[in-house]
């Protein structure tokens, strides 16, 4: 069996015919991983004893009459959602060793729903990059070209799905972590709405931006995902009560009466001739198909790396301060004093980028600094959110780059944060505006590179942007 490009939909439609059981659909995958992952360097970990007995079972459970889409499908998870018994990393020296007590809500919903776990995915340590060069253990690689980045910072993920190592994986995207790997993989990604996918269990960076989301070869089967996902959860306070739709029907509207932004800020150059070309032609696809195509403003873009590379920090500062050798992580061995012993266990355990952030962070939240820094990004961000909405009074979603290059080499950006950072313009107002957005394929570079288009929302608007991707997809596939 070739899982290379086997979808969800497919494999359940495989699986209900009996052509193949869940067990042998895991070993082909655990055969994938394998044979590939030597190359790509996509998984952290593998538990193929853990995943075949969980496919026994959903072989046993359809036997017995149950049914359901992501019964017996294996799926890949990044190495910083909490799955009960496996390692948890965050691809950090400092989490090594350890192993989660307890499933993370999405992974619990996902376990109820019948599905594998057979592996962990790379990332950068933390969720702290865009390259997964920051992984403390190894670098993943694009299947497109070994020698490029897969993007980041579920890198891991993306190229799991992309490389015929996965049918589907979670990502997590706090300023475009799922959708830019996506696109420099040729994937499908979706960052849902801020709240509309609970992060218990899910190692915070910055929680005010922190989303679960699916990463997937189609969008149908980001819609399936969603669908398990999706929903109010008692343990995380910041999902609302707000109704759960049907994302499958939602996505049959087609094109047609849809209307589509082009923020115009988000065309005035500066990002790659090849991926600006891959777009537009996405937008003429769009406007065949019979959509409305309007221009939008959303004048406070120019602010949104620096409010973004702010709050971000200042939330990381908070949330990583558990990792002290105490109450987490990894301990020095014969501190001299209490000092010493925080003092080395994070100096030890902690990678180069985590460190700046924290630093940053803890810079921009300090007295004297508070209001000048922190206080001032609140208020832009306040902004930034009203842009959107008020582009949202004009259309149903806007099309846009995910990220200004195709996939760059490895080595190439790493020495420069300044211009890593850069690369996020166009994903990180989604996270500050709580928008959904999602990244799909669009074409690619003369040198073969995948690209990707991104279509946002408004916040639980995902029926729409699922809605457009699908029709978009499907007539590309026509
Ligand atoms: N590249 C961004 C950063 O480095 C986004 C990371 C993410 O979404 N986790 O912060």
């Amino acid at each position: 069996m070739d899982i290379s490009t086997l979808t969800i939909c497919d494999a359940a439609a495989e699986l209900r015919k009996k052509t193949f059981s869940s067990v042998e659909l895991t070993q082909a995958v655990l055969d994938a991983i394998n044979k590939k992952d030597a190359d790509l360097n996509a998984y952290l970990s593998v538990d193929a004893e853990g995943a075949l007995l969980q496919a026994e079972a959903a072989d046993a459970a359809r036997s017995a009459g149950r049914d359901g889409d992501l019964l017996g499908i294996p799926v890949a998870v990044k190495d910083l959602i909490n799955v009960a018994g496996q390692p948890c990393t965050c691809a950090s020296k400092q989490l090594v060793g350890y192993v989660s007590p307890y499933d993370a809500t999405v992974s619990a919903k996902l376990r109820q729903a019948g599905v594998v776990f057979a592996g962990r995915t790379n990332m950068d340590e933390f969720a702290m990059g865009s390259s997964t060069e920051n992984s403390a253990f190894k670098v993943t690689r694009n299947p497109h070209d070994l020698t490029r980045v897969p993007g980041g910072s579920s890198g891991g993920s993306a190229a799991a799905v992309a490389g015929g190592e996965a049918i589907a994986a979670l990502g997590t995207d706090t300023g475009g972590s799922i959708r830019q790997p996506a696109s420099f993989c040729g994937c499908v990604g979706l960052k849902p709405s801020y709240g509309r996918v609970s992060r218990y269990g899910v190692t915070a960076f910055a929680s005010s931006l922190d989303q679960v989301g699916p990463m997937t070869k189609t969008v149908e089967d980001a819609a399936v995902l969603l669908q398990a996902l999706a929903g109010r959860d008692a343990h995380d306070g910041t999902t609302p009560d707000v109704p759960v739709p049907d994302y499958r029907a939602a996505l049959r509207g087609g094109l047609k009466g849809m209307k589509i932004g082009l923020p115009k800020e988000y065309y005035i150059g500066g990002a790659d001739h090849e991926v600006m070309a891959c777009v537009r032609k996405a937008v003429d696809a769009c406007a065949a198909a019979g959509a409305e195509i309007v221009e939008v403003s959303l004048p406070h873009t120019e602010y949104a790396i620096a409010v973004y590379y702010i709050v971000a920090t200042a939330e990381a500062s908070a949330n990583l301060a558990r990792f002290d050798g105490v109450r987490y992580g990894h301990r020095t061995a014969n501190p001299g004093s209490v000092f010493d012993l925080y003092a080395k266990s994070r100096a030890e355990g902690l990678g180069t980028e985590v460190k700046r952030r924290i630093i940053l962070g803890t810079y921009v939240l300090s007295s004297g600094y508070y209001d000048a820094y922190y206080g001032r990004a609140q208020k832009v961000r306040t902004l930034i959110r009203k842009d959107f909405a008020e582009a949202f009074k004009t259309c149903d979603a806007l099309l846009t780059p995910v990220a200004p290059t195709a996939a760059y080499r490895i080595g190439e950006a790493c020495d420069d944060p300044l211009k890593m950072y850069l690369g996020d313009i166009f994903t990180v107002p989604a996270n500050l505006a709580g928008l959904c957005g999602i990244s799909v394929p669009c074409g690619q570079t003369a040198a073969g590179l995948p690209v990707g288009m991104q279509l946002l929302g408004p916040a639980f608007g995902e029926g729409s942007i699922l809605r457009a991707a699908y029709a978009y997809e499907q007539g590309v596939r026509a």
